[in-house]
């Protein structure tokens, strides 16, 4: 069993680095900050890593604080790296490097698209989210799950599954989650902090894109956009536009719904989510990126008016 092999390695690691993929979501934070207790708990020299910073509504979980941005000259070996939730190496940012450095490398994931890029890969794309394989891991290393690892699991595992509504929530992720609730979970206070505590600036943001929403393909497809000057004339930043393209999805007839978003570099993110039939994971591939059936998305170097026509292209193809 590849938890024996995860075992086997622990025992002979100490200094271990926890790297969550750019950009990070609930479930990356909530894998790393998990797994970094229950290490700890084993008397390990943990360290957390992403290059973004975490969103202000995942900054409730305990230990948010303790993630690096940055590689310093002392802290760039480590007896043991994990990957979690990152589907590439191009995923880790500027952490990647870490796979290049440091020879005993494990991959936790859940994307249908992962590479399997380290030496040690544990891809489960029945898994709603990666926190399902990282309580599972603690389980079977006989971890006590505290409060501060029940509800970081508890938060991947409900922002991946749109709060136990998308199809890829089972019976299991239930279960995982009654689990939770045992521990103490208050799904009423995570919710709360996840979805409930939007900026002011936030909800304005919200009104503007929703209302760039165009139809395509006898209304099949949606596109809906969110560009620099948005966030600007809203006075919002980049981290209060996640969790848009839902407003898109929602609408009765739409099987594709496809967001473009204008970074800060000047590249433009697709996100892409389907209700039934469309492949979104097939859709991203073809602009180099990934992520699963129902939801994927890639990142295009052009204008977003010009991104927004390559991908719509390929998307009727897909009809
Ligand atoms: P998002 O639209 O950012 O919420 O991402 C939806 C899903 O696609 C998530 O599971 C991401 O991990 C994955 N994903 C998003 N962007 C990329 C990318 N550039 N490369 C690979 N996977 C991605
Ligand atoms: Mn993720
Ligand atoms: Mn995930």
């Amino acid at each position: 069993m590849l938890n024996n092999n995860i075992k086997e390695l622990l025992k002979n690691s100490k200094k271990i680095a926890l790297v969550g993929h750019i950009m990070p979501d609930g479930d990356t934070t909530g894998s790393c900050l998990a797994l970094a207790y229950a290490l700890e708990s084993l008397g390990k020299d943990v360290f957390l890593f992403c290059q973004d910073d975490i969103p202000d509504n995942l900054c409730f979980l305990e230990g948010c604080e303790k993630f690096n941005n940055e590689l310093t000259p002392d802290n760039k070996y480590f007896d043991l790296i994990f990957a979690l939730d990152c589907s590439d190496p191009e995923r880790l940012g500027i952490f990647k490097k870490l796979l290049e450095l440091n020879e005993q490398t494990i991959n936790i994931d859940h994307h249908v698209s992962n590479t399997e890029f380290a030496s040690l890969n544990w891809v489960d794309p029945n898994a709603a989210a990666t926190c399902e394989l990282i309580y599972e891991l603690i389980e079977s290393l006989n971890i006590h799950i505290d409060i501060n690892i029940a509800n970081a699991l508890y938060t991947g595992i409900s922002t991946d599954t749109g709060n136990f509504s998308y199809s890829n929530t089972t019976s299991k992720t239930h279960s995982i989650a009654a689990q939770l609730l045992t521990l103490g979970v208050k799904p009423e206070e995570i919710s709360n902090n996840l979805y409930r505590n939007n900026s002011l600036e936030r909800v304005k943001l919200i009104a503007r894109v929703i209302d760039t929403i165009e139809l395509y393909k006898h209304g099949q497809i949606s596109t809906i956009e969110i560009t620099k000057d948005m966030l600007t004339k809203v006075g919002a930043d980049e981290k209060e536009s996640s969790g848009m393209v839902g407003y898109a999805k929602d609408i009765k007839g739409v099987e594709l719904a496809l967001l473009f978003k204008e970074q800060e570099d000047g590249q433009i993110k697709v996100s892409m989510r389907s209700k039934n039939i469309i492949d979104c994971n097939k859709l991203a591939n073809i602009f180099g990126g990934g992520g699963h059936a129902r939801a994927a998305g890639c990142t295009i170097n052009s204008s977003l008016y010009d991104a927004k026509i390559i991908v719509l292209e390929e998307a009727k193809k897909l009809f």
